[in-house]
């Protein structure tokens, strides 16, 4: 492949969900990720050996090395600057309302155990015979979206506090740059992450009436994560990430 196909830093902004983003033949860290596993095929390795595992957490972390360097470089910051720069205290992060709702949601987990509990069976049933019912479908939907942006709601709000902390402790203008754009990212995705599972939920919610007290509780969590993250950020819902919005 062409270097300059990749698209520099792409995978800063995306969701991660690779299966459904349009830019893998343009994105470096899918190459080298689709790379790895090819790699772990065709000497017999187990991706979850110990031994494996930690390697690749090497080259995981030594890519993104090299990735923030040349970000660095992209913006004229010298890395030494960083380097001799303290890192800034652990957010106290008990005192942000919106980091209690987000703990109080990872209980979503089970949740969604239950409905995978209840309806995998029966979807992988309809995959196999190729008939699968357009309830099934939408239950197999809405599944997949819970499951893949849900756990991201602690871990982006977590993220965010963060960021925020940094934002405003920033003095360096150019570090604020950085700051604030990491910032604006990371509240975008914690956005997309909330609002695609509160729409997942309201999909299953039509489906899956035995769990209905159980997803009406969710979507009140979700419901008050958003209101929170409109009180601290009421722009993000416009902020436009760069390629995907
Ligand atoms: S940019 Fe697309 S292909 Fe790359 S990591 Fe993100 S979702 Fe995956």
């Amino acid at each position: 492949m062409n270097e300059e196909n990749f698209i520099a830093g792409i995978y800063n902004y995306c969701d991660r969900w690779c299966e459904r983003c349009n830019y893998t033949d343009r994105c470096r860290l899918f190459r080298t990720d689709a790379e790895k596993d090819i790699q772990h095929i065709l000497y017999d390795e187990d991706p979850h050996d110990p031994k494996v595992f930690t390697k690749d957490i090497e080259d995981s972390l030594n890519e993104a090395m090299q990735m923030l360097m040349e970000k660095l470089k992209e913006m004229n910051i010298d890395p030494e600057d960083i380097q001799s720069e303290e890192l800034p205290p652990e957010p106290v992060f008990e005192s942000y309302p919106i980091n209690n709702l987000a703990e109080e949601f990872t209980k979503s987990m089970d949740l969604l155990d239950n409905l995978y509990n209840s309806y995998s069976e029966k979807i992988k049933e309809g995959l196999l015979k190729e008939n699968l019912t357009q309830e099934l479908r939408e239950i197999n939907e809405g599944l997949s979206v819970f499951g893949w942006y849900s756990p991201q709601v602690f871990v982006k709000t977590k993220r965010l506090i963060r960021a925020h902390e940094e934002y405003f402790g920033q003095e360096d203008e150019k570090m604020r740059e950085i700051d604030e754009e990491e910032l604006f990212v990371t509240g975008k995705l914690l956005y997309i992450a909330v609002t695609n599972s509160l729409s997942a939920l309201n999909n299953l919610h039509e489906h899956c009436s035995e769990f209905n007290s159980e997803i009406l509780e969710h979507i009140s969590l979700l419901t008050r994560i958003n209101e929170e993250l409109m009180k601290m950020y009421p722009e993000i819902p416009e902020y436009r990430r760069p390629y995907f919005d």
